[in-house]
């Protein structure tokens, strides 16, 4: 339950002045739908009212708070309702004009009355030999002075929201914040020089000069610390309540490991022998294995993962492959079926498509242990589906399941089941202790050898024509394309558009050799697309994104993007990776529209000069940011609203510690600092998935 010291910050934002129906939306938008977003909302800029100077002395283009008697309403002429109305003031040293456009006489009688003393707050324009001032941004009676002359902070805005509603809303969260125990270690704090977390919240909101508004300023970094602490605490939980559980020693004398190897044929790279060793070591340890093994497309993950289920397999325990799509888990079935063999265990696979008599078959044989390895989709979760003794849980391209897919499978062993986590999406150090926290990483930063490197080309769209007679030669010397077409806005529909025309003048040149596959298709429908690929029947496979994830045709030697500039790094990454799988030479064209922004451009140069996927994701980070790189909405990955990646780098590793620390030192946060943590835990919102771990 959240600490009731909190409900203020979590009521809706609605309950702040101001802030009706007409504006919920927006606020929404641009903050979040309570009160604590609205204090996550930091300025991005200020403004000095403090300049106080007299007409006389008021400079072109300043913003200035003018103390200043209302002489004269000039209303528009009749008729004339675009023309601006006009409203004369003074001081002892001249005039100035204040100017309205589509302005209520009304409410300007009643804020300006004749006659009388107004504080006027804005920017000073010299026109036309006149001192005027458009809109000002203030206008009060001369008792709230003060109140006008200060710095006032300035918050990014979205449509349909102005600075001065949203200012007035943001006030009200703040004045909402309550004192909180303190959380952090004092030690720190004092190092840091931090004041506590309501002072620093309400300096970030105050900023004073420029400077202030910087990601370093003490009240900031604070602020990024408690989020990232919570981060941490959060992630160290889960930890402590599943990995360090206590697990199985598993251990095998290697013998099915050597037959494996030797079937395989080659030797393992460096890498990958770093990694085995990674996970031997962690099956063989005392408490439950949860380790991320990255590496990029091609890299070499597959033989690891299957040899550490070979470990678990000689330790007389049983092995699960999970994969994210059908044809995933059909071609690590295939590729892993053959050494299986060789090393003389059963594997088998297990999808959707697996229905009555031959599921059942598989279920018993699988529940009775004659089955050793099994491969497949989601399938393999479902309840009925049971283990004589899984030792080991395999997932493939994590990103595709939440955590929660994680717990099932692991729950179907007998004891603690060890878990492999795999991915080909090279996330950059500096993230993956946010991201990857709970687990162990090992990383494959080395490909096999032999690889010839794929020949990148970027080529403006102008110019396919050209492209066409090269793509004639390549499919007659018996090559296979991709031919991925763009995501055009956010929209399946236009996306598909873009890649059904492309596949019609495809077809026109090329008959039925060319295939499409898309989003919108039935998963059946998707996978006979990519396996007339795969065999061979069609020779180019026209795609919207959908390709994107792991599926390996060694024949496919040409990808070509269309629109690359507008994907992501990582995602032309991925993709590229679909070609130079095999032997032969392989080639990537990027097809680019012009203009191409500079974003876009440095985007296809990195590609053009490495192929180095982790480099690919620190330079991903660089141009994007850390917000984007990790795409929150579609992969469920934490986000961070204070902490800034890149400018609170060097705190992550402290809270990292320091949860490590205090979970080590009061594991279920009963201490009053505990209990202070508690809070910072419902603060950031990072209960749930405390709560959840906890259960599961
Ligand atoms: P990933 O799953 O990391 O994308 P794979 O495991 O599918 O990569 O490996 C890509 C290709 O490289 C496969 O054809 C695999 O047989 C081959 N391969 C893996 N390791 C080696 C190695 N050490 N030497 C030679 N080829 C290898
Ligand atoms: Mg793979």
């Amino acid at each position: 339950m959240r600490p009731e010291i909190l409900f203020p910050l979590f009521a809706p934002v609605t309950s702040l002045p101001g802030i009706g129906s007409r504006l919920e939306k927006a606020v929404e938008t641009l903050a979040g739908p309570r009160v604590v977003d609205l204090c996550w909302h930091l300025p991005s800029g200020l403004i000095d009212r403090r300049f106080s100077p007299r007409i006389a002395d008021a400079p072109n283009g300043v913003v200035a708070t003018l103390t200043l008697r209302v002489e004269e309403h000039r209303p528009p002429p009749r008729g004339r309702n675009r023309a601006p109305y006009r409203v004369l003031c003074s001081d002892e040293t001249g005039f100035m004009t204040l100017v309205f456009f589509h302005a209520k006489g009304d409410y300007l009688l009643k804020t300006l009355p004749i006659g009388e003393i107004r504080v006027v707050s804005g920017r000073v324009e010299h026109y036309d030999g006149q001192v005027q001032m458009t809109h000002p941004d203030h206008i009060v009676p001369l008792p709230r002075l003060a109140e006008i002359q200060t710095i006032e902070p300035v918050y990014p805005l979205t449509a349909g929201l102005t600075l001065k509603p949203l200012s007035r809303a943001i006030k009200a969260a703040l004045e909402r914040v309550p004192e909180l125990d303190e959380w952090l270690d004092p030690a720190l704090a004092k190092r840091e020089a931090w004041s506590d977390w309501r002072q620093s919240l309400l300096r970030a909101h105050a900023p004073e000069a420029p400077e202030d508004l910087e990601p370093n300023t003490p009240a900031r970094r604070r602020l990024a610390y408690d989020e990232l602490l919570a981060n941490q605490l959060a992630l160290c939980m889960v930890r402590h309540h599943t990995t360090r559980k206590a697990g199985r020693q598993i251990t095998g004398d290697g013998h099915l490991r050597a037959r494996a190897l030797a079937a395989f044929g080659h030797d393992l790279t460096g890498a990958q022998k770093a990694a085995l060793d990674d996970l031997i070591a962690d099956l063989a340890a005392p408490y439950r294995m949860l380790r991320l093994l990255q590496g990029d497309v091609g890299s070499g993950k597959t033989i690891v993962a299957l040899l550490a289920m070979l470990v678990a397999i000689e330790a007389g325990g049983q092995a699960a492959l999970l994969a994210p799509t059908e044809v995933l888990a059909r071609q690590h079935a295939a590729t892993l079926s053959s050494l299986a063999e060789a090393a003389g265990v059963r594997l088998a696979l297990l999808t959707g498509r697996d229905k009555g008599k031959g599921r059942q078959q598989i279920l018993g044989d699988l529940s009775t242990g004659r089955i050793d390895i099994l491969v497949g989709t989601h399938a393999l979760i479902q309840e009925d589906v049971v283990f004589k003794d899984l030792a080991l849980a395999v997932i493939d391209e994590q990103h595709r399941f939440g955590v929660h897919q994680r717990m099932i499978l692991t729950s179907k062993g007998v004891g603690a089941v060890d878990v492999l986590v795999m991915t080909a999406t090279p996330i950059p150090r500096t993230l993956s202790l946010t991201v990857y926290g709970d687990m162990d990483v090992s990383r494959i930063t080395e490909k096999p050898p032999g690889r010839t490197p794929i020949d990148t080309r970027t080529v403006p769209l102008s110019r396919l024509d050209e492209v066409i007679p090269a793509l004639q030669r390549a499919l007659a010397a018996g090559s296979r394309v991709y031919w991925v077409c763009p995501m055009v806005e956010e929209s399946e529909d236009t996306d598909l558009a873009a890649a059904t025309a492309r596949y019609r003048a495809l077809a026109d040149l090329f008959g039925d050799k060319v295939g499409l596959v898309h989003g919108q298709m039935k998963a059946a429908e998707r996978d006979k697309g990519m396996e007339d690929f795969a065999s061979g029947r069609t020779s180019i496979l026209v795609a919207t994104t959908v390709i994107e994830v792991g599926v390996d045709v060694p024949e496919a030697t040409i990808m070509v993007i269309e629109h690359a500039e507008r994907f992501g790094l990582a995602q032309l990454h991925q993709l590229r990776g679909r070609v130079g799988r095999g032997r032969t030479a392989s080639a990537c064209l990027l097809l680019y529209d012009t203009p191409l922004g500079e974003t876009a451009r440095s985007r296809l140069t990195i590609l053009r000069e490495t192929d180095d996927g982790f480099r690919i994701a620190e330079e991903d980070l660089k141009l994007r940011g850390a917000g984007e790189v990790l795409g929150t909405r579609q992969s469920g990955l934490p986000t961070f609203r204070l902490a800034d990646l890149e400018a609170h780098a060097d705190l992550l590793p402290v809270a990292r510690d320091d949860a490590m620390l205090i979970l080590s030192k009061d594991p279920d946060l009963k201490t009053p600092r505990g209990q202070a943590l508690r809070v910072l835990l419902y603060l950031f919102e990072r209960d749930a998935y405390v709560k959840y771990f906890q259960v599961a």
